[in-house]
């Protein structure tokens, strides 16, 4: 029997200062350089689906950068050495289209598609929510329809928007459309601000999705809205998708369409951590828009998002 080569890491930041070496994410090895992997991360540089503030195309890159602050060795909350657990590397960027939204997300899907198998996982870097749809049919091909657990100020599930049927704001009409996700099991978490009109809340009612807004986060604390995930995800394989301004602006002025009265990063990465052993099968960090960031903070919110998700994956997947 060929014995299982140990994962290869990041670079030795006791060795390699932080701020040198290469530039993949937490600066992992690149998917070349390795034989298999178990969790690649993608970016996904595509923001023609925005609606408002554009630029995160330039996500993926900012969010790299900002990855090298992380102490990538030991996840004390979630007491995992992630890396050392699986093997993780850099799958680099989709080649997008940047004109044409039904090309690149023809392109992202194709892409995702040959990463994702049964034992691998994905956590795509965006680019504007618009990604979270090929990355979805991508996941149901892997793994069958999936729960889908969303963190966003928004919801995400219009139906066009200036007769684009194909955007940010629309993507899980979408995909409820398309038998992507399993009927009643998704949630949103993190709404807030107002709405278009009131039928907004009730036709995403209607696809099957339940809301956790932002304001019950006070009231029931993350005790209980993780256990509201968990019970309506259910033994569903789940996709998480993050879209960074589930955040309050003050955490994450760099995005798109900021909404006040948002999540601390605090009280996202409570939640996050809360979610251990879940079967998250594949995720998504979108809508970090870096030129109208300040100070990195956007990108290193998104980049410690990344390494929570992974760290969830690997306590999943390891041995
Ligand atoms: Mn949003
Ligand atoms: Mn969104």
């Amino acid at each position: 029997m060929t014995p299982v080569p140990e994962p290869i890491g990041p670079v030795d930041a006791t060795k390699v200062p932080r701020f040198a070496g290469p530039s993949t994410f937490a600066r992992l090895p690149s998917i070349d350089a390795v034989h298999d992997f178990d969790v690649a991360v993608l970016g996904a540089p595509f923001d023609g689906g925005t609606s408002y503030r554009p630029g995160a195309r330039f996500g993926p890159l900012a969010v790299r950068t900002a990855s090298r602050h992380l102490r990538t060795a030991y996840h004390p909350e979630l007491d995992v050495t992630p890396f050392q657990r699986v093997q993780v590397v850099d799958a680099g960027d989709v080649p997008v289209n940047p004109f044409v939204i039904e090309d690149a997300i023809s392109q992202i899907e194709a892409h995702a598609g040959d990463l994702v198998r049964d034992s691998s996982r994905l956590v795509t870097v965006g680019g504007d929510h618009t990604v979270a749809l090929p990355l979805l049919r991508a996941a149901r091909r892997g793994h069958g329809p999936v729960a889908l657990v969303h963190f966003d100020a928004h919801l995400d599930t219009w139906d066009t928007y200036f007769g684009a049927s194909l955007t940010h704001g629309t993507v899980f009409r979408r995909a409820h459309e398309e038998g992507l996700l399993v009927a009643d099991h998704s949630m949103h978490i993190g709404i807030r601000g107002p709405l278009y009109d009131r039928s907004d809340l009730i036709d995403d009612a209607r696809f099957g999705f339940e809301v956790l807004r932002a304001s019950d986060l006070d009231r029931l604390g993350s005790e209980e809205v993780s256990a509201r995930i968990r019970a309506r995800v259910g033994d569903c394989p789940v996709y998480l998708s993050v879209d960074i301004d589930v955040l309050d602006p003050a955490f994450a002025p760099g995005t798109g369409t900021p909404e006040m009265g948002g999540f601390t990063s605090r009280e996202l990465l409570g939640l996050l951590r809360r979610l251990g052993g879940l079967p998250i099968v594949g995720s998504d960090v979108v809508e970090v828009s870096p030129s109208y960031d300040t100070s990195e903070i956007t990108a290193l919110a998104a980049a410690t998002v990344v390494y929570d998700v992974i760290s969830l994956m690997a306590r999943e997947l390891g041995t």
